[in-house]
């Protein structure tokens, strides 16, 4: 059994690799993995870090290196789609629909067991016709991203359907009007792409957000037909996460940093964008209206708050974990802090019908026969040993259900 001290969702089975865990030393780890460029799944990773090389996109290699300062000799950037081996297993990156340079890990061990861990991932149909992760079907383990596992309430519109509606509730562009949208450091760039497109119009971004985006693989022409940085230039501009307000637990605008925006660029009226999955009155207006929510302040600032999302809906997840049919989901997220047990054991009861329980019991069992030989007489030969490794650690995954 590996000696790695991170979170079980953090851990891959049988090897010595940590998944998004860079917070806590890990003297046995052999090799780390990132699946992508949020601060919550990198931290821990600073221009310091020598625990150990780390394995992800090219995308997320360049922005670690750019964001982080990493030294270069610990940052390892692979391809999507090709298998390579990393201390004797095969891993593969295959897309997780997340933001840019976002992937899924397919782990398959020398021994027979398959991982998929999906970091960051919103589902979509288009992501089963990749061939790799059709060949993880039936696998292990899937280390699952369950960000809205708990309320089946949580389902989105298409990203597609949400990107291009954007600017609808307020009809075409004026240069009278300032107009804001606000995005992370990374993610959500399919909205601004569908802005420019929709309205033929660059967006302005601060150099700051320019030198983000370059590191994502757009080219040097899309960046300049897409973006600019020049204030003047553009009636949309690109904010920082927050600007236009706080959105968690429920959305409080902004109006003073909007008016601030709209005085120093002398618009008649400011008009934001607030790209967000989270919010309840998101759901309630859409389910009453069929429109975005709006705020408004004296006729001249309004936010709009439009319902996308980058992770996947409780329907969505169902309808992976069907189609993969694994012998166990491992949630990777809302597992942790003093809730972080109860609701484990809610989101395991969730996938319960959707597992391969026929497998994991076979398994199971197989453990407990070569169990039995193994104290009678120590006859379990050499290739049984093997086994008997696996089962153990089967086992020891199924102990987390029962906690
Ligand atoms: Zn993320």
């Amino acid at each position: 059994m590996s000696s790695l001290v991170a979170p079980v969702h953090k851990v891959i089975p049988g090897t010595g690799f940590v998944v998004d865990g860079f917070r806590h030393s890990q003297p046995a780890a052999t090799a780390y993995f990132l699946t992508h460029g949020h601060s919550d799944h990198y931290a821990g990773i600073t221009a310091n870090w020598c625990a150990g090389p780390i394995y992800c996109s090219h995308i997320t290699a360049r922005l670690i290196l750019h964001l982080l300062g990493v030294q270069p000799q610990y940052v390892h950037g692979l391809d999507l789609h090709k298998p390579y081996v990393i201390h004797g297993t095969e891993v593969t990156l295959v897309e997780a629909n997340h933001c840019p340079g976002a992937v899924q890990l397919l782990f398959r061990l020398a021994d027979g067991r398959k991982f998929i861990h999906c970091g960051d991932m919103r589902f979509e149909p288009a992501l089963l016709q990749d061939p790799h992760l059709a060949a993880f079907r039936g696998a292990t383990a899937i280390f699952l991203d369950t960000t809205y596992c708990l309320n089946a309430k949580y389902t989105f519109p298409p990203q597609v359907h949400a990107a291009s509606n954007t600017f609808s509730p307020d009809g075409a562009v004026c240069h009278q009007q300032l107009f804001l949208i606000s995005t992370y450091v990374i993610g959500k760039e399919k909205i601004l792409f569908a802005v420019h497109r929709s309205t033929g119009l660059r967006l302005y971004v601060d150099e700051t957000k320019w030198g983000v985006l370059s590191c994502l693989g757009y080219g040097a022409q899309l960046m300049r037909d897409t973006f600019t940085t020049d204030p003047a230039a553009s009636p949309i501009h690109v904010t920082g996460w927050g600007f236009l307000g706080d959105t968690w637990p429920y959305f409080r605008p902004n109006f003073t940093n909007m008016e601030a925006v709209r005085q120093q660029y002398g618009a008649q009226r400011v008009v934001g964008f607030c790209p967000t999955g989270w919010l309840h009155e998101v759901r309630k207006t859409l389910r009453e209206s069929g429109s975005f929510p709006v705020r408004h302040k004296g006729g001249r600032l309004q936010v709009h708050l439009v319902p996308y999302s980058e992770h996947s809906s409780f329907p969505e997840l169902q309808e992976y974990v069907k189609w993969v049919k694994p012998h166990k989901v491992i949630p990777t997220v809302n597992v942790e802090g003093a809730e972080g047990e109860r609701k484990l054991r809610s989101m395991l009861k969730v996938f319960g019908a959707l597992v391969d329980q026929t497998a994991g019991k076979a398994a199971l069992l197989a453990g407990m026969v070569l169990k039995r030989q193994g104290t009678a007489g120590g006859r379990v030969s050499e290739g049984y040993g093997k086994s008997k490794v696996e089962v153990m650690e089967l086992e020891d995954l199924e102990e987390q259900d029962s906690d």
